[in-house]
């Protein structure tokens, strides 16, 4: 929509191909249906949340940045807000109103709109004819936006991959990204549905002993593992996740110390000393932890908490900081909120968006190998490519 509005504006006469029958439907579910429009920072931090090709980016950020997409549905009559990491949503909370703002000015700018799904692009000697669709169309230029492979239901199931192909272009490797995170073993399936909250997660590969990934935030055991912001972060950190490779540490009580946490441990047990282990827990832990902990704590359950010794106390210390799980996979794609891996980047030219092998052929969107942490980086890199592809396609 956002391409097509530029290229519209600046004087193209342009049709949208949509496979859905309504325009938006991934845009209505971003951000939990607020929509999570950009991130109100600069241009050097923006960069920095860009793991991948963000260099690619630079052309098309300094033509339509943050500002300019905040200005854009700002004059679209979409009151926008800043929360928590910088992150704009709109006033109302409603991913709706984005893709209202968006449709009207799709309208206003007079493109037309053919709900039908593209099936291939026309080319002629390594130029730009057309697509074909439930017909054949002719045009002069082609912005192939057809998003990634994640969350197919949408309607982005990863055609234009095939199209990117088959028009001579390198895709690499397509990959989940911002996705929940499989265990190996079944520890999280006991705690499955509890959220934790202000927790420290730190993500070790085992190899190197390196944390590859460490944040607060909340996280969430399922019946396959984790999830949850923290947890879809961390996997954009971590490349072909293998099984064996990674473990994933939860310091349960970050803003305590091992020496403050100790205390603490030991003013419960002062209070429950002639209980059982197991039912010294309730103050320190959520419920459908306990038994987990106590499993790991290589504490018999029914020993006595006044005979429990100083070493088992520091093993409880040190579990309660490190809880680990043991890490085997990503979630399958369709749960991904963005896909990794796409057109390569160095067959797209960064200042026109134009395909260095297809005269007329631009890209934008998801379906460039570039993709962001969470925070509304991926959208904006979405609209700026946009702007920038329609500009360039109108002005040929
Ligand atoms: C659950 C979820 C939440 C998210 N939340 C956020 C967020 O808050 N902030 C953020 O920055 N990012 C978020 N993202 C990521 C963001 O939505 C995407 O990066 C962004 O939508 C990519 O835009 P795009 O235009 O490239 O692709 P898409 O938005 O996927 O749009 C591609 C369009 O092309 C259409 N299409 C595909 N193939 C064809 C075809 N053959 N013919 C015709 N039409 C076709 C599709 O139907 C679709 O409408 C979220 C993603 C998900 C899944």
């Amino acid at each position: 929509m956002m391409a097509a509005i530029f290229a519209a504006e600046a004087g193209g006469d342009v049709t949208l191909f949509e496979r859905n029958d309504r325009l938006g439907k991934k845009l209505r579910i971003t951000g939990k249906g607020r929509c999570n429009v950009t991130n109100n920072c600069d241009l050097q931090e923006f960069l920095s949340n860009v793991p991948v090709n963000s260099r690619f980016l630079y052309a098309a950020l300094n033509r339509f940045g943050t500002d300019d997409t905040m200005a854009f549905f700002e004059d679209a009559g979409v009151p926008l807000k800043t929360e928590r990491g910088k992150r704009v949503f709109p006033v109302s909370d409603k991913a709706e109103d984005i893709v209202s703002a968006m449709k009207e000015q799709c309208r206003r700018a007079g493109v037309r709109v053919i709900y039908e799904r593209v099936r291939g692009l026309r080319i002629e000697d390594g130029v730009i004819k057309g697509v074909f669709a439930d017909g054949a169309y002719d045009f002069d230029a082609v912005i192939l936006c057809t998003g990634g492979k994640s969350y197919p239901r949408t309607g982005s199931d990863g055609d234009g991959y095939e199209f990117a192909r088959r028009a001579g272009h390198t895709v690499t490797k397509i990959l989940p990204s911002l996705v929940p995170i499989v265990e190996d073993g079944r520890l999280c399936a006991s705690m499955q549905g509890l959220s934790l909250k202000n927790v420290q997660l730190t993500v070790v590969e085992k190899s190197s002993g390196k944390a590859i990934y460490r944040d607060f935030g909340e996280m969430m055991f399922t019946h396959f593992g984790l999830t949850g912001p923290l947890v879809l972060s961390a996997s954009a950190h971590m490349h072909d996740l293998e099984r064996g490779k990674y473990t994933a540490e939860i310091d349960l009580k970050p803003a305590l110390d091992e020496k403050t946490l100790d205390n603490r441990i030991l003013s419960d047990f002062a209070e429950f000393k002639n209980k059982d282990f197991a039912n010294s827990l309730g103050k320190l832990l959520p419920q459908k932890m306990i038994d987990a902990v106590i499993r790991l704590s290589g504490i018999a359950p029914d020993k006595k908490v006044n005979s429990i010794t100083k070493e088992e106390r520091t093993a409880l210390v040190r579990l309660l900081k490190h809880f680990s799980v043991p890490l085997l996979g990503f979630r399958p794609i369709d749960e991904a909120i963005i896909t990794s891996g796409g057109v390569s980047v160095k067959e797209i030219n960064p200042k026109t968006m134009e395909s260095k092998l297809v005269a007329g052929l631009y890209f934008a969107g998801e379906i460039i190998d570039v993709d962001a942490y969470t925070g509304g980086f991926n959208l904006q890199i979405a609209f700026s490519t946009a702007v920038l592809a329609g500009e360039s396609s109108a002005w040929g």
